[in-house]
């Protein structure tokens, strides 16, 4: 089902609707959240001709007004980092919701892009280490290497290689396009569940796809005093925040709910 074809509720019905049926990432059908965004981007579309650039501000100022942002460093990143570089051709961009990209992948929904963000931030700071697994569109990969800026090293890693060859083009009709070209981003085809050991330890772990368990080669590429944010289960799954303290032992808790593609083998995923 298409998220565009729902009805937009009352701007009094989506005062009420409760943050937690905002929390899953979604899938399959749509959900409760997902026409507050999909209602301001049509209205806007129509009736202002914004730019691209205005509409991606106004999805995030969405976000932030339903209290799934209160960062302002993640408001500005994903003011800088405009989706719409980031979803196929034909695709709405500033819809709260996952989209196909192909492959049976999604691009996360914006919601999920900022609970993420967000929990990631202190361990973005410039200078920082950054690793995404199952990088996807490559958006995420952009915010982080925006974060952690040109002294920073922001690296994706995804196993299809269609898709880094097309996260590429997407990051470099971006705003983080210099830091790619600079070398402090870049994105790599391989098996994210063996990490990317090249430029380990990382401050900052972000996995796009759901594990049955918790890769032991992220925990080890994972610095002390890092924060990893992973979907964990099958079809029941947690988003956990994985924290290494600095004498080296862990500590897990579960932030949400959600639902992302599996994180699994290539022939697997294609099949
Ligand atoms: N954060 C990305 C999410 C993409 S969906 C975005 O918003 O664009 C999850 C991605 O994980 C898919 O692109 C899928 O191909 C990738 N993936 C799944 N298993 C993987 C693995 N073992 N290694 C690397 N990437 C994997």
């Amino acid at each position: 089902m298409s998220s565009d074809n729902l009805a937009c509720p009352s701007t009094s019905d989506l005062r009420t609707q409760p943050v937690a049926a905002l929390d899953k990432e979604g899938i399959g059908p749509a959900m409760t959240s997902i026409p507050m965004i999909a209602c301001s981007t049509s209205l806007s579309e129509h009736h202002s001709g914004g730019s691209g650039t205005n509409k991606n501000k106004q999805m995030v100022e969405q976000l932030q007004r339903y209290g799934l942002i209160s960062s302002k460093k993640v408001v500005e990143v994903m003011e800088t980092i405009d989706r719409a570089l980031f979803v196929p051709d034909g695709t709405p961009a500033y819809v709260d919701s996952p989209m196909a990209i192909g492959y049976n992948a999604t691009i996360s929904a914006p919601h999920m892009h900022a609970t993420c963000l967000q929990l990631l931030e202190e361990n973005l700071q410039p200078g920082m280490h950054a690793l995404d697994v199952g990088s996807g569109t490559g958006y995420l990969t952009a915010c982080f290497a925006t974060m952690v800026g040109p002294q920073g090293r922001a690296i994706g890693v995804e196993h299809i290689p269609e898709l880094v060859a097309s996260s590429i083009k997407n990051i470099e009709k971006s705003a983080a396009a210099s830091l790619l070209k600079g070398g402090s981003l870049s994105v790599h085809a391989g098996d994210g569940r063996e990490g990317w050991p090249e430029h380990a330890p990382y401050d900052a772990i972000h996995v796009g796809a759901a594990a049955p368990e918790i890769p032991q080669p992220l925990i080890d590429q994972l610095k002390p005093g890092g924060r990893m944010v992973i979907p964990v289960g099958k079809i029941f799954q947690d988003l956990q925040v994985v924290d290494k303290n600095l004498d080296g032992s862990v500590s897990i808790r579960s932030e949400t709910a959600v639902r992302y593609v599996p994180l699994t083998s290539r022939d697997a995923q294609l099949t």
